[in-house]
């Protein structure tokens, strides 16, 4: 049994406390790291997370009188109480906004849902780059699905909480995250063309080859992050313009050359465009190796991957370096930071036999730097969103 399935009978403990009465069921979904394929999703490239074992579970019933009331375990302030029919874009930024976007989005293209009564607990942390917020909208999705026996595909779902994202809490995610929560699989990581949508389950067995993967939460969000973010994605915008194509997933690593040269003026544009079209590279890298059971041969690819992101998208921090030049100086296959970037999470590929070295040295190197302890767990290829009971 995973912890999500021993959490459920809390949950629905938690539930019966608050609203008063069972649940009609259960629901959980999961957080993610990336694991190659970095800022490439609005550039209509190549992403790879997998979920991890941490999830946001939902116990839930459906109401006919078309209120829908909100409580987490995670969040302060009691239950949430609105109206289905009263929800507007973007609502205030709290943590209701992602849920109730979720039944904003599904009305919005004329899905019969209504009232419900939702309870959230979570095992994933928030705000570390592991995507808690497309957890809680994707199970929340999930649950109404059930609820209300919409039928809708996992992909499909995630598409509507994705939209709820943007259009109701008024953040510009990719497909990313909401895909990750819906379509994962134990064992896997999931390749997914953000152009077209269409995805693959890789096989990324970690125990059975003797690896590990470490997940390094250094605590750290520089505030840089959101300004940052749109200026990336507009500077992408501005070299694919340039170069005339409609995405930089358009441009082949054998054409990189004669693109940078295409772009002589304009350095800043330059390393952007050479991150993404080199990033998507790395990706299918990846994914030629593990099909061929290569999993070790991945390491260089993420150190690669988090020099790229570093030097030139510029969105890396000393503590993301640290994790990173540490881990590698202590023996690690390979490591990067995941995410967006200016702090979150790193992922470190390890031998089993290292990881516990490696994990030591990143928290002392943590503390002689004087940064905040960094968490570090290990991330095993999970499932993703699914009916708990
Ligand atoms: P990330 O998705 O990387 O964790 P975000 O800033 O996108 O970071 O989302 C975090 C926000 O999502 C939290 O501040 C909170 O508003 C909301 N959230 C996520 N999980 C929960 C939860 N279980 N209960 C209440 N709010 C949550
Ligand atoms: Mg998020």
């Amino acid at each position: 049994m995973t912890d999500t399935e021993h959490g459920a009978p809390r949950t629905a403990a938690a539930f019966r406390e608050v609203y008063g009465a069972e649940p009609t069921g259960i629901w959980a979904a999961p957080g993610r790291v990336n694991l190659i394929g970095e800022h490439t999703d609005y550039n209509d490239g190549f992403v790879m997370p997998l979920a991890l074992p941490h999830t946001t579970l939902a116990a839930a019933s459906a109401r006919t009188d078309g209120v829908l009331r909100l409580h987490s375990g995670g969040a302060a302030g009691g239950i949430v109480e609105l109206r289905v029919d009263d929800l507007r874009p973007v609502a205030p930024a709290r943590w209701a906004a992602y849920p109730a976007g979720v039944v904003w989005a599904m009305r919005e293209v004329g899905l019969p849902v209504g009232g419900a009564d939702l309870h959230y607990d979570s095992t994933v942390p928030t705000g570390a780059g592991l995507s808690s917020s497309a957890a809680l909208e994707v199970v929340t999705a999930l649950a109404l699905d059930a609820l209300y026996a919409l039928g809708r595909t996992p992909q499909e779902l995630a598409r509507l909480t994705q939209r709820a994202e943007n259009a109701f809490v008024g953040v510009p995610v990719g497909i990313m995250d909401q895909t990750a929560a819906a379509c994962c699989t134990e064992g896997h990581a999931l390749f997914l063309d953000t152009r077209d949508l269409s995805h693959r389950q890789v096989p990324f067995d970690l125990p059975g080859e003797g690896l590990r993967l470490l997940v390094v939460d250094t605590r750290v969000k520089h505030e840089l992050g959101d300004g940052a973010y749109a200026e990336r994605r507009a500077g992408c915008e501005r070299g694919a313009r340039a170069l005339g194509v409609r995405a930089l997933r358009d441009i082949s690593l054998a054409h990189l050359p004669e693109a940078l040269n295409k772009l002589a003026g304009d350095a800043v544009v330059q390393s952007l465009v050479r991150h993404i079209v080199t990033e998507n590279h790395r990706v299918e890298e990846v994914i030629a190796h593990l099909d061929a059971g290569r999993t070790r041969a991945i390491g260089p690819l993420l150190t690669a991957g988090h020099a790229s992101l570093r030097d030139d998208f510029a969105v890396s921090c000393a503590e993301l370096d640290l994790a990173v030049d540490t881990a590698n100086a202590a023996g690690a296959v390979g490591a990067r930071m995941t995410g967006g970037g200016f702090g979150g999470s790193a992922i470190v590929l390890v031998e089993e036999a290292d990881a516990q070295t490696v994990s030591t040295a990143i928290t002392e190197d943590f503390a002689a730097a004087g940064h905040l302890t960094p968490r570090v767990f290990t991330a095993v290829p999970s499932a993703g969103a699914r009916r708990v009971r």
